[in-house]
C-alpha cells in the first residue's frame, strides 16, 4: 500500500537523524551506543549505520577490543563529508562562515554592504561571497545549505522579511524563496538572534536551561531559549526585545514609538556615555527577567562586545540588585563565547540540524556501552575494513558492558530538527 511505504520510507529518515545526532555529539561510537541513546534494535541501528556509511557521513575507526567478548566496530563522523553556510545579515555588513558537519567554522568572512540595501544587492553580495568561501572547490558539492540570520521583524515560517527596522527596501520581501532560486542551494531563514541562541545551545548541550541572548550590533534584540528549544513566538517575529518601552516621554524610535529600549540605549552610546548605555540595557534585562525566569543572560553583538566588561558588571549588578530572594533565584549572566561569528555559525547549524537533527534525544552515554572519543580507556585499533556492517557488530553490546561508565556526553540541543523545536 502507498501509504505503508510512505511510512517506511519517514520511519528511515527518521532513524537516520537519531544516528547522525549520536555521531554529531559523540564522534565516535558504537553500535551499542546507538542502541543504548535510541531505543532503536540493533538489527535497525546496523541497517542504519551502513547507509550512512555508504553517503560517507560516517566511517568506521577501527576495532574496540574489551577484557571479554568479542571486539566492537568504532564508527565516527566525517566531518567534511557535508557543510552549510551561514550568513549573518546586519545593516552594514554580511558575515559569512563555512560549517562542517561536526559543527566546526572552518572560514569566516565579512563584506560591507551598500547603505540602506536592497534585496538585490544582498543576493549579489552573498553569491559573490559564497563562492569566495568555498574556493570555488568540490566543497561547493558538499553543501547542504545555506542558513540566514537577518535582523527583523520577520516570519520565519514563511520566509519573509516583513519589516526589517531601518531598512527601507525590505517590506514583505520573501528572502528564502528567491535566495533559493538565485543561489539554486535550499534556504533557511531565522531572526539573528533566534539562529545565536541556537549557536548557544550547541556550545552549552542538552543541559542549557531557560536562557536569552541579548544582542546589541546597530539594534538590539533578545533570542530565547525556553522549554528546550528556540522561542520564536505566535508568529515567528519573537525577540524585539529592544523595542520595548523604557522611558514613556523618550525620543522617537524607528519603530514609531517613543522611549524604546533600542533608541535610548543607542542616544547614550552615541554620545560615548557607555556606562547609562549599560544601565538602560540591565533595566531591560531585569525587566525581562522578571516576565521569564531565567537560568542564563548571554550577552552578545559587535557593540557591547566591544565595551563587553563594562556591559556584564552592570547588568550583573542589576541582577544581584533586584533579584530580591538571592538564595532561590539565581541567574547566570555571561558574555558569548562565540564572539563575532555566533549568528553565522548558529544559522548554519540550523541548517545542518534540520537535515541531520533528531529530535527528543536527551542524553547520551548514561548506559554502559557507550564507546565515546571521551573516555580515556577506549584503545581502538586502525579500520580492518570501510564496511558499516562488519560481523564483530553482532556481539558489540556483551562487549561494550565491560567499558567503565563514560561520563554523559550531553546531545547538544543542536541535535535535533528545527521542526521539533518550533
Ligand atoms: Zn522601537
Amino acid at each position: 500500500m502507498t501509504r505503508t511505504t510512505a511510512d517506511v520510507t519517514f520511519l528511515r529518515g527518521y532513524n537516520q537523524g537519531l544516528v547522525m545526532a549520536v555521531g554529531r555529539t559523540a564522534r565516535t561510537f558504537e553500535r551499542s551506543t546507538v542502541v543504548h541513546a535510541t531505543g532503536l534494535t540493533p538489527q535497525a541501528v546496523s541497517k542504519v549505520i551502513a547507509r550512512l556509511v555508504a553517503d560517507g557521513l560516517i566511517r568506521s575507526a577501527g576495532v574496540r577490543r574489551a577484557a571479554v567478548g568479542k571486539p566492537a566496530v568504532v564508527y565516527e563522523l566525517v566531518p567534511d563529508s557535508r557543510y552549510a553556510i551561514g550568513a549573518h545579515v546586519a545593516r552594514r555588513t554580511l558575515r559569512l562562515v563555512l560549517v562542517d558537519l561536526a559543527g566546526t567554522v572552518r572560514h569566516s568572512t565579512v563584506s560591507p554592504l551598500p547603505s540602506d540595501f536592497t534585496p538585490e544587492q544582498l543576493l549579489r553580495t552573498l553569491k559573490s561571497g559564497i563562492d569566495t568561501i568555498t574556493g570555488g572547490n568540490d566543497v561547493r558539492g558538499r553543501l547542504t545549505g545555506v542558513g540566514l540570520g537577518m535582523i527583523g521583524p520577520l516570519d520565519h515560517e514563511h520566509g519573509l522579511i516583513r519589516d526589517a527596522h531601518g531598512l527601507r527596501h525590505w517590506h514583505d520581501v520573501p528572502l528564502r524563496e528567491i535566495t533559493e532560486a538565485y543561489l539554486g542551494l535550499p534556504v533557511h531563514l531565522d531572526k539573528d538572534v533566534a539562529a545565536g541562541i541556537t549557536a548557544e545551545a550547541w556550545r552549552h548541550g542538552a543541559t542549557f536551561g531557560d536562557t536569552a541572548l541579548i544582542m546589541v550590533e546597530s539594534g538590539i534584540g533578545g533570542g530565547f531559549w525556553l522549554g528546550g528549544g528556540a522561542h520564536r513566538g505566535a508568529h515567528t517575529n519573537a525577540g524585539e526585545f529592544g523595542h520595548t518601552v523604557v522611558d514613556l516621554d523618550g525620543p522617537l524610535c524607528v519603530c514609531g514609538r517613543h522611549g524604546c529600549l533600542e533608541i535610548v540605549h543607542n542616544q547614550a552610546a552615541d554620545a560615548g556615555n557607555i556606562p547609562r548605555a549599560a544601565r538602560v540595557l540591565a533595566i531591560g534585562v531585569v525587566n525581562l527577567l522578571q516576565t521569564l525566569d531565567l537560568a542564563h543572560v548571554v550577552l552578545a553583538g559587535a557593540d557591547l562586545l566591544r565595551h563587553g566588561d563594562t556591559y556584564l558588571a552592570e547588568v550583573e549588578r542589576a541582577v544581584r540588585a533586584d533579584a530580591r530572594r538571592r538564595d532561590w533565584l539565581s541567574t547566570d549572566v555571561t558574555l558569548s563565547s562565540l564572539g563575532a561569528d555566533a549568528i553565522a555559525a548558529g544559522a548554519a547549524m540550523q541548517v545542518l540540524d534540520q537535515h541531520y537533527g533528531i529530535p527528543g534525544l536527551a542524553r547520551l552515554g548514561h548506559s554502559p556501552g557507550a564507546g565515546l572519543s571521551r573516555s580515556p580507556g577506549a584503545a581502538v585499533e586502525p579500520p580492518a575494513s570501510e564496511t558499516g556492517t562488519s560481523p564483530l557488530d553482532g556481539d558489540a553490546q556483551e562487549a561494550s558492558t565491560r567499558v567503565p561508565e563514560v561520563q554523559p556526553a550531553a546531545v547538544v540541543a543542536g541535535g535535533r530538527p528545527l521542526a521539533q523545536r518550533e
